[in-house]
């Protein structure tokens, strides 16, 4: 990726002056997890969840569970040991130097481990994006220049800006959207 920082004087007051400028004027990429930055479960670690919370005796929703049974993104605890996605994190960092990027990620209603465990995912994996996590069905409302996401559900289909539907082509990995990005800024 082209460099485009600013070059730095040794004046430290007019660096400081320099980045706070170039920070101001990044642009905005909103970043989804799950499909994104974030791996579904294998079939293996989603049976041993659901073992688990059969032992605790955690009752499903649904009246006929075995008929339908839950999503495995209201498994109890299931988000915290999932596993990133190839090129996400180094993409992630190298995106933050030339954007102003923020995780924006829906957690289920109904399952309310998966909205301190989404957090705690990122703390793990991404620190980079400490404190810039948002939890929201409503992706819409959030101000970005770009939208990185898998799906078109929780407000993605009413989107701002420009959606990047990740997985599908051109975007069907990190390194498209890298080269995406690459293209953005030569
Ligand atoms: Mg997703």
């Amino acid at each position: 990726m082209k460099q485009i920082l600013p070059k730095l004087t040794n004046s430290f007051n007019e660096s400081k002056i320099i980045i706070d400028y170039y920070n101001m004027i990044k642009k905005i990429i909103l970043v989804d997890m799950d499909g994104v930055l974030v791996k579904e479960p294998t079939k293996e670690h989603e049976e041993e969840k659901r073992r688990k919370m059969a032992r605790k005796g955690r009752k499903e929703t649904d009246p006929n569970p075995d008929e339908h049974p839950i999503h495995w993104s209201e498994i109890p605890d299931i988000f915290l040991d999932l596993e990133p996605i190839e090129g996400a994190i180094e993409a992630f960092i190298k995106l933050s130097y030339h954007y102003d990027l923020y995780i924006v990620s829906t957690a289920p209603w109904n399952n309310p481990s998966a909205w301190t465990d989404k957090q705690r995912w990122v703390d793990k994996h991404l620190p980079i994006a400490a404190k810039k996590l948002i939890l929201t069905h409503h992706k819409n409302m959030i101000i970005g220049d770009y939208l990185i996401d898998d799906r078109f559900v929780n407000g993605v289909d009413k989107f701002l800006g420009k959606h990047i539907h990740f997985g599908q082509s051109p975007f069907e990995n990190w390194y498209d959207v890298l080269d995406y990005f690459d293209r953005k800024t030569l």
